[in-house]
C-alpha cells in the first residue's frame, strides 16, 4: 500500500495550491474524485479579483495574495464599479466606512463619471464606487502553475480518486478510494470544496457546517457588443453583476441558493432574472445568450474560510469554506495553510494575517 506524508483530497485551486506549497517538503497524493482537476467549482468561477469581495476579514487574504498574482502574470487589470440608484446615499457611505481600515482603494463617483465608465446605464443609476485595483484572473493559469509547481515538487495527482472512507489505524489514515484502491498517511487535508463536510464525515470528522451555494453565469452577446474596458459593474444590493469577456457579457443574478454537493447546473429562472435585472442597469439589446453555468460557491456558517487542523481529530486538516474569493486568495491561503500545517513560523505574504479568523476551532461542531 502506498504511504504519504499528506493526502490532499481535491484537485480545484485550493488543492492544488496548497500541493503546491508543501510539496518540496513532503511525499503528498493530490486525489481529485473527477476525471480531470478544476472540473467542479474552480473552472467556473467569473475570474475576478474585486478587493472588497468576502468583507474586510477576507481582503487581507486578497491583498496578500495580489503581488504573487501579478508578479505571476495572472492578472489582467480592470476596475471594479459598485453602482446605486438615488437616495441609496447611506448605504455607499456604510460601504466605506466598512472598508476603511481595509487598505483598499475606493473612489465614490456621481452621474457623470458614472456614465463615462457605463455607457447607456439609465437615469436612475446616480452614483457609483470605483475600486481601481481589480482585476481579471487568469483562472486556468493560475490552476495549472499549481499543479505544475505540486509535480515539480514530487507530488503526485490521481484523477477518479474519490475518497470514500478513511480511519485512524495506529498513529496514521487509511484511505479508501473505492475501486481505486488504499493509501496510507499521516494527514489528510480536505480541500473538497462543496464536498468538504461529507469528506469530514467519511472520516469520521465532525462536519463543520460549511454549505455549497448555487450560483450561475450567462455569456450574452450585446448590442452594443461589452467594451472591452468596461469595469466589472456590481450591484451595491447584490442583485447582479456583469463583465465584458472577450467582446461578450458575463452576467450574474448574484444567486445564492443553498445546494447539495453536486454537478451544478443553471436554472433558467435564474438567467431570466439576471437578464431582467441587466436591462433595468443599460439600454443596451441582448443578442443571444451564448452559454450558461453554475457552480457551487461554499461558505462556512460565518462566511469565512476554514484553514487549520481540526479541534478534535489527530491530523485531519481543513482547507474549506473558499466561498466566493477562493481564487483571488489562493496564495496567501496556501502558504498560511502550509505552514500551519508544517508547523512553520509564518513570514512573508503571510506575517499580518491573522490566522485566529480562520481556524476551525471557533466552531462547536454540528450535531448529525
Ligand atoms: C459562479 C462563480 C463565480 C465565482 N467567481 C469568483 C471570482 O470571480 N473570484 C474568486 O476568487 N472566486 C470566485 N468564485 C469562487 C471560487 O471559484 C471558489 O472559491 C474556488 O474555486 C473553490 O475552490 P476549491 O478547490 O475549494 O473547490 P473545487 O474547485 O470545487 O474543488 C474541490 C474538488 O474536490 C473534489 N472532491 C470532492 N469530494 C471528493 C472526494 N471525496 N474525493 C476526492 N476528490 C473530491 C471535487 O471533485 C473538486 O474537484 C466563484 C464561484 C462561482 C461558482
Amino acid at each position: 500500500m502506498n504511504r504519504f506524508d499528506v493526502v490532499v483530497i481535491g484537485a480545484g485551486i485550493a488543492g492544488a495550491s496548497i500541493a503546491a506549497e508543501i510539496a518540496p517538503h513532503l511525499s503528498v497524493l493530490l486525489a481529485e474524485a473527477e476525471d480531470m482537476p478544476g472540473y467542479h467549482t474552480t473552472g467556473r468561477s467569473a475570474a475576478f479579483r474585486e478587493e472588497c469581495y468576502g468583507g474586510p476579514d477576507v481582503v487581507p487574504l486578497t491583498l496578500a495574495s495580489g503581488d504573487y498574482l501579478r508578479d505571476g502574470g495572472f492578472l489582467t487589470p480592470r476596475a471594479g464599479l459598485y453602482i446605486a440608484r438615488e437616495g441609496q446615499e447611506a448605504a455607499l457611505a456604510a460601504f466605506m466606512h466598512q472598508f476603511r481600515d481595509a487598505g483598499v482603494t475606493i473612489q465614490p463617483l456621481g452621474r457623470a463619471q458614472l456614465e463615462a465608465r457605463l455607457p447607456g446605464v439609465r437615469g436612475e443609476w446616480t452614483q457609483a464606487l470605483l475600486q481601481p485595483n481589480c482585476a481579471d484572473i487568469d483562472v486556468g493559469g493560475l490552476h495549472q502553475h499549481y499543479l505544475a509547481l505540486a509535480k515539480r515538487g514530487g507530488a503526485e495527482l490521481r484523477v477518479r480518486h474519490r475518497l470514500e472512507a478513511a480511519e485512524r489505524e495506529g498513529d496514521a489514515w487509511r484511505l479508501h478510494f473505492g475501486a481505486a484502491g488504499e493509501v496510507r498517511a499521516d494527514v489528510v487535508v480536505n480541500a473538497a470544496g462543496a464536498w468538504a463536510d461529507p469528506v469530514a464525515s467519511a472520516c469520521g470528522v465532525a462536519p463543520l457546517g460549511i454549505t455549497p451555494y448555487r450560483r450561475t453565469v450567462a455569456q450574452l452577446r450585446t448590442d452594443p457588443p461589452a467594451p472591452a474596458e468596461l469595469p466589472l459593474v456590481i450591484d451595491l444590493e447584490g442583485a447582479f453583476y456583469f463583465r465584458p469577456e472577450h467582446g461578450k457579457l458575463w452576467l450574474s443574478p448574484h444567486d445564492e441558493t443553498p445546494s447539495e454537493p453536486c454537478d451544478a447546473a443553471p436554472e433558467e429562472l435564474d438567467i431570466a432574472l439576471a437578464i431582467d435585472r441587466f436591462e433595468q442597469v443599460v439600454d443596451w439589446r441582448i443578442a443571444a445568450v451564448e452559454r450558461k453555468w453554475a457552480g457551487l460557491r461554499s461558505f462556512a456558517p460565518d462566511r469565512l474560510p476554514v484553514y487549520g487542523y481540526d479541534a478534535e481529530v489527530t491530523g485531519f486538516f481543513w482547507f474549506a469554506g473558499q466561498g466566493g474569493y477562493g481564487i483571488q486568495t489562493a496564495p496567501a491561503a496556501a502558504r498560511l495553510a502550509a505552514q500551519l500545517l508544517t508547523h512553520t513560523p509564518r513570514h512573508g505574504m503571510t506575517a499580518e494575517l491573522d490566522v485566529k479568523l480562520y481556524t476551525p476551532a471557533r466552531f462547536a461542531p454540528v450535531m448529525v
